[in-house]
C-alpha cells in the first residue's frame, strides 16, 4: 500500500506541466529538474535571491555613508581553530570586502581567559571605527560565554544576543535583531506572505532562533504558538499552522502529513546528515539529491522533510534558504548599528 507520500508525488506527476506555478521557473532551484519532473506545488523561497537583493541596496547604503565620511565596520572575534567557526567568519569577513565594509578579525588561541577576552572586547566597545562586533559561538569551555556577550556594547551587538537588544525586541522597540530570525522574516515580507492574522507555529524556543522569531512574527500580528520538546500532539498543532517555523536542529523530523496544504513552511534547520540508510529514507523522492549524497557522503537536511514540497505553498528549501539571510542580516544590522551610532543627520540614520 503506497504512503502519504506516495500518494501525494502521484498526484502531482500527474497534474498537467501548464499547472507548474511560474514562480519555479524563477528561482535558481538546485532541485530544479527534480521540481519540474514532479511538478511541484511550493513556491520556493529563495534566501539567494533575496540575498542579491539585499546586498544591492546595502552597497548603496554605504555609498551614502561613505559621502557623510563614514565606513561601516564589522570587527570579528573568533578564538581557536574551530573548522566550522573559521569558515563561517571567514565568509562574513568576505561579505563585509563584497559590500565595501571594514573589517578586522581577533583570533585569540583556544587557551584564552573570560578576562583576556572581556579586555579585548572593551577595546572594541572603545573603537570607534567599530560598528559591529561578532563574537562567534561556541567559546571554549574556560570562557563565561554570557558574561562576554553582555560585555558587547547594546549599540554594536551586530547578532542581536545582548539582554538589552532582546528586551528592545520584547517592547517592539527598534534594536538590533538576532539575524536569522530577522532573515526568516525579511524572506517571509519580500515573498508577501501574508501574516496578519495568520496562524504561526514556531519549534523550537532557543534564545537566537526559536523565541526571537516567536517575538517577531507576534509583532507582525501573527497568532503564535511556540512548541518545544514537551510540547504534547505536536503533528495536530502543526496541522493548524498557516505558517510553520522550524528550528529544533532534527534532520527531516516534520513529516509532510504534518504540514497543512498549502502552507508557508520556512526551514531553518540546517543538519548534515552522513548515515546513507537516513539520506535514503529522506531523499526517496530525490534521485538526484542521492546520487550526490553518495558522492560526497554527506548531505544538508533541513528539520522538514524534503517530501512536505509537495503539500506545502511556499518553502524554503535547504541549503539556499534561511541559510544565505542569516550573513545578509549580519551585514544589514552592521550598515544600521554604523547610522544609528554615527550619522546624526536623521534621514541617513533612518530615524
Ligand atoms: P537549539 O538551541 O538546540 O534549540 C532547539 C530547540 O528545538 C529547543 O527549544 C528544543 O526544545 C526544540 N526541540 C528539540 N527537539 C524537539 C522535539 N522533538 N519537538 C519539539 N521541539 C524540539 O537550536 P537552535 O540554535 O535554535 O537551532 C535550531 C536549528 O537551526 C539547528 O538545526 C541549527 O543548526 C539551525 N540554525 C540555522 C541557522 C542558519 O543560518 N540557517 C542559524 C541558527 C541555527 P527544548 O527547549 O525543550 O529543549
Amino acid at each position: 500500500m503506497p504512503g502519504r507520500a506516495e500518494l501525494i508525488l502521484d498526484r502531482y506527476k500527474s497534474k498537467p506541466k501548464s499547472r507548474v506555478r511560474n514562480d519555479c521557473a524563477t528561482v535558481r532551484c538546485p532541485q530544479l529538474s527534480l521540481c519540474y519532473s514532479l511538478c511541484m506545488s511550493a513556491r520556493l523561497l529563495d534566501g539567494l535571491k533575496i540575498r542579491e537583493q539585499i546586498f544591492e541596496e546595502l552597497k548603496v547604503a554605504a555609498r551614502e555613508l561613505a559621502a557623510t565620511g563614514v565606513r561601516p565596520g564589522l570587527a570579528a572575534v573568533l578564538v581557536g581553530e574551530n573548522p566550522a567557526s573559521q569558515l563561517y567568519v571567514k565568509s562574513k569577513i568576505a561579505a563585509c570586502e563584497q559590500l565595501g565594509l571594514a573589517s578586522w578579525l581577533h583570533t585569540p588561541p583556544a587557551s584564552v581567559s573570560t578576562e583576556e577576552l572581556l579586555k579585548l572586547v572593551r577595546n572594541l566597545n572603545a573603537d570607534y571605527e567599530v560598528d559591529g562586533i561578532l563574537v562567534q559561538l561556541p567559546l571554549p569551555a574556560q570562557v563565561d560565554t554570557k558574561g562576554i556577550l553582555e560585555a558587547v556594547d547594546p549599540a554594536k551587538d551586530v547578532d542581536g544576543f545582548h539582554p538589552v537588544n532582546l528586551g528592545k525586541l520584547v517592547s517592539n522597540r527598534p534594536g538590533l535583531v538576532a539575524c536569522t530570525p530577522a532573515g526568516c522574516m525579511e524572506l517571509l515580507r519580500r515573498y508577501q506572505i501574508p501574516l496578519e492574522g495568520a496562524n504561526a507555529v514556531v519549534l523550537g524556543r532557543s534564545d537566537i532562533v526559536g523565541k526571537p522569531m516567536a517575538l517577531l512574527l507576534m509583532h507582525a500580528n501573527a497568532t503564535v504558538t511556540i512548541c518545544h520538546s514537551k510540547t504534547r500532539d505536536l503533528p495536530e498543532v502543526v496541522r493548524r499552522a498557516d505558517i510553520v517555523v522550524a528550528a529544533m536542529g532534527k534532520a527531516g523530523y516534520v513529516q509532510p502529513d504534518w504540514i497543512r496544504p498549502g502552507a508557508t513552511v520556512i526551514d531553518v534547520g540546517t543538519n548534515k546528515v552522513t548515515d546513507p540508510a537516513e539520506a535514503k529514507r529522506l531523499l526517496r523522492n530525490f534521485p538526484e539529491r542521492l546520487e550526490k549524497f553518495r558522492a560526497k557522503g554527506n548531505v544538508l537536511i533541513g528539520d522538514v522533510h524534503p517530501d512536505a514540497l509537495q503539500v506545502a505553498g511556499a518553502l524554503t528549501p535547504v541549503p539556499g534558504g534561511v541559510g544565505p539571510m542569516t550573513i545578509t542580516m549580519l551585514m544589514s544590522n552592521t550598515v544600521k548599528a554604523a547610522r544609528w551610532r554615527r550619522v546624526s543627520n536623521p534621514v541617513i540614520a533612518g530615524h
